[in-house]
């Protein structure tokens, strides 16, 4: 009998592939294929050239996203995805693991003949947000999660307007949402994607299968107290914005109660902002996270309840204002069952995770496509930066374990 992947898949051209868009796409300081950009276009070029290669048709969606589709001999389509952008002095795999170990996929896919159904390979336009903070922003507009409206007016930090930068590269964004058509006969979506934490590396598994993504509530807190002149003040008479802020930073961590609980303050803001004045204002920014929708509202109100307390003690005015929110999305039940049960085969052991950072999935998921993912050992936990590494052997345990899920997906999706 054949091994379950047929002798044609081989983890090491996707990591030779892997290792070439590092190559072109980075510079001393890291990966830099900023979405919209001429290096991004690049790295979709030199994916183009690999895909060239092979027996599918390329082309772009009216939302930006890049298909190759290896036509089978159903119209039901398996689809792979993931995306090439990175953040600004990024990883070399945050993104690019996910397409590149498709890309190999469908190679050997293609090299075994006409498949009994239809197999895509998506890399979405602009995962990851980081021009003009949009996350997910191709696979929204084409899921239908993110309406064209919503981004209309947003600009970068030049002023460019995104809908400027989208008709750049050939995409106008009033016709985005006519992307979705792609998703018609999908029957699943799996994507294969580093952890960006460090559980799967504490445990000792090269492979883990993620649950779903966690709901997000953030929220813009502004606190206004009383600017005065911090020499001559007495200290119980003030109303110090920042105090109370900083006192509800430390409420906010608190209200992250248990394992699966995610919770930052990453921006914060005082003024006057000069050493002799007690803040009159302090505005911060609020993440709160979890997989478990009921306990994501009570760590909401809990962070609520604290805020009055304070209000109280230290004589401020808090508002909360609500500034982005997503349910928690769990994936397909069956699926996570395969997902979990080829990686121990593929890999002699597996892990059920959830995923706290959104990806693209999460998108797919919400528009009623059955979805899945598979997270690879992260060195250290560290993404986003340079410094993001995954051993070899993890990389190709991650495409071997793609590769076979992919196969059982087919033949499923071959029986109906
Ligand atoms: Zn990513």
């Amino acid at each position: 009998m054949a091994p379950p992947n047929g002798p044609e898949i081989d983890p090491d051209r996707a990591l030779a592939d892997l290792r070439a868009l590092r190559e072109r796409t980075e510079d001393e300081n890291g990966a830099q294929r900023v979405a919209w950009t001429d290096t991004w276009a690049a790295a979709r070029d030199w994916l183009r050239e690999r895909l060239a290669e092979l027996p599918v048709e390329v082309d772009v969606d009216e939302a930006g996203n890049l298909w190759a589709v290896l036509a089978g001999a159903s119209d039901r389509t398996v689809l792979l995805g993931s995306h090439v952008d990175s953040v600004p002095d990024g990883g070399w795999l945050d993104g690019t693991l996910g397409v590149l170990a498709g890309l190999e996929v469908l190679r050997a896919l293609a090299a075994a003949g006409e498949p009994p159904v239809t197999v895509a390979l998506v890399d979405w336009a602009d995962e990851e947000g980081a021009r003009f903070g949009r996350s997910l922003l191709g696979s929204g507009l084409a899921t239908g999660t993110v309406d064209p409206r919503s981004v209309r007016d947003v600009e970068d930090r030049d002023g460019v307007a995104l809908v400027d930068a989208l008709a750049a590269h050939g995409v106008d964004l009033d016709a985005a949402p006519r992307a979705r058509t792609r998703l018609d006969a999908a029957v699943a979506y799996l994507e294969l994607h580093i952890e960006q934490g460090p559980v799967l590396e504490r445990d000792d598994l090269t492979v883990g299968v993620v649950t779903g993504t966690a709901g997000v509530e953030r929220h813009r807190v502004r606190i206004r107290g009383q600017a005065v002149q911090g020499g001559g003040f007495p200290m119980d008479a003030r109303r110090d914005a920042l105090v109370a802020g900083a006192r509800l930073v430390l409420d906010v961590r608190a209200a992250a109660r248990d394992e699966r609980s995610r919770a930052t303050v990453g921006a914060i803001d005082v003024r006057p902002a000069i050493p002799t004045a007690v803040p009159g204002v302090c505005e911060l920014v609020i993440d709160q996270r979890h997989p478990d929708r009921d306990l994501l509202a009570k760590m909401r109100g809990e962070v609520h309840e604290a805020a009055a307390r304070i209000a109280v003690e230290e004589r401020v005015e808090v508002d909360f204002e609500r500034i982005w929110s997503i349910a928690p999305i769990a994936f397909d039940a069956a699926l996570v069952d395969l997902a979990d049960e080829t990686a121990r085969a593929e890999t002699g052991g597996s892990a059920r995770l959830f995923s706290g950072a959104l990806h693209d999935a999460a998108s797919v998921a919400a528009a009623g496509v059955p979805t899945v993912m598979l997270f690879v050992q992260s060195r250290d936990g560290i993404s986003h930066a340079r410094e993001e590494d995954s051993s070899p052997e993890a990389i190709a345990a991650g495409v071997r374990t793609l590769a076979a899920l992919t196969r059982r997906v087919i033949e499923r999706a071959a029986r109906g």
